[in-house]
């Protein structure tokens, strides 16, 4: 028993034994420190948290008290690490709880198992806080380093290079807004006038030909002009053997009622006289006719398109 009372025995020496506990040989803690030689302090201590036993898996909840062994196991930084070990009260089985200070709390180590009932944010309507990554590893110093080296390096060569490229641009606009003004408005009123001219000439060509004001004028250019031409060409050609196919018929009708009541003995020299003066006479009329200016005839001659031509 621990020295309760102030009872100084009469062989006591206070030089010689120093105190009353020594005197009797107790420790101060008393039988909560008959393991002191071993380290051991015997401490009440409580389950921070729901177990179950390793050796007879029961359930023992939170808040259970027991006699633990308690024991520095080491140091986390200056900050002492303990355990305890306690004795199952349903069992004899012991399982052991150690303290955690860098995740500031406990955890089991052995002879038990831990009823994992951490505060889980997300459960909880709230959002989990990923500042670290458990994956990550201790920090490298080499690698940060090559890191901030890797993202200097990056804005020296990269970025600072487009900033400046993108002030000399906005410099370059920006300087003298008055003259790019004028540059642009110059160019602006040729291309207009150019539009405007080009505009005047289609709507001339349209009212000279009579075609309607909606219609969109093609670009002027080599090939179309080949195209166009090559079509002229061969309406050309059709027509002037349509006109040579008619211009004969016309004759030979022509010269048969003429032919009759003058003569008929004769008919090789008269024909072609008469076909002279035929053409003669057709040649008079359309020339008279375009003169006047006056429309193709009905009787239009058939040679007429060959006249205007040439
Ligand atoms: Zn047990």
């Amino acid at each position: 028993m621990q020295g309760f009372n102030k009872y100084y025995p009469p062989d006591y020496d206070g030089e010689k034994h120093g105190s009353l506990n020594a005197y009797r040989g107790k420790h101060a803690l008393g039988d909560r420190a008959r393991k002191i030689d071993q380290g051991i302090l015997i401490v009440r201590f409580e389950l921070p948290f729901n177990i179950w036993c390793g050796t007879c898996n029961n359930h023992i909840g939170m808040g259970v008290r027991y006699n633990a062994e308690k024991k520095k196991i080491g140091n986390y930084y200056s900050t002492p690490i303990y355990s305890f070990r306690c004795k199952c009260h349903l069992c004899d089985g012991w399982f052991e709880i150690q303290t955690d200070p860098k995740n500031t709390r406990y955890v089991v180590t052995s002879g038990a198992r831990q009823k994992d009932e951490d505060w889980d944010p997300e459960e909880n309507g709230g959002f989990a806080v990923h500042d670290t990554d458990p994956n990550a590893g201790p920090v490298d110093p080499l690698a940060a380093l090559e890191k901030t080296t890797a993202a200097k390096n990056y804005v020296e060569q990269v970025q600072v290079p487009r900033i400046e490229a993108l002030q000399t641009l906005s410099d370059h606009y920006g300087t003298d807004p008055y003259s790019l003004s004028r540059k642009v408005r110059k160019r602006f009123r040729e291309d207009k006038k150019v539009e405007q001219a080009k505009q005047t000439s289609d709507e001339k060509f349209k009212s000279t030909y009579g075609l309607p004001e909606t219609l969109a004028l093609a670009e002027d250019n080599e090939e179309l002009r080949v195209e166009a031409r090559d079509a002229f060409r061969k309406e050309r050609a059709e027509a002037e053997r349509e006109s040579a196919k008619r211009r004969k018929v016309v004759t030979e009708v022509r010269l048969v009622p003429r032919a009759t009541p003058k003569s008929a003995g004769a008919p090789g020299g008269k024909t072609t006289s008469a076909v002279s003066s035929l053409r003669a006479r057709i040649l008079q009329n359309t020339a008279r006719s375009s003169a006047t200016l006056a429309g193709p005839s009905r009787a239009r001659p058939p040679d007429l398109k060959d006249v205007i031509r040439r």
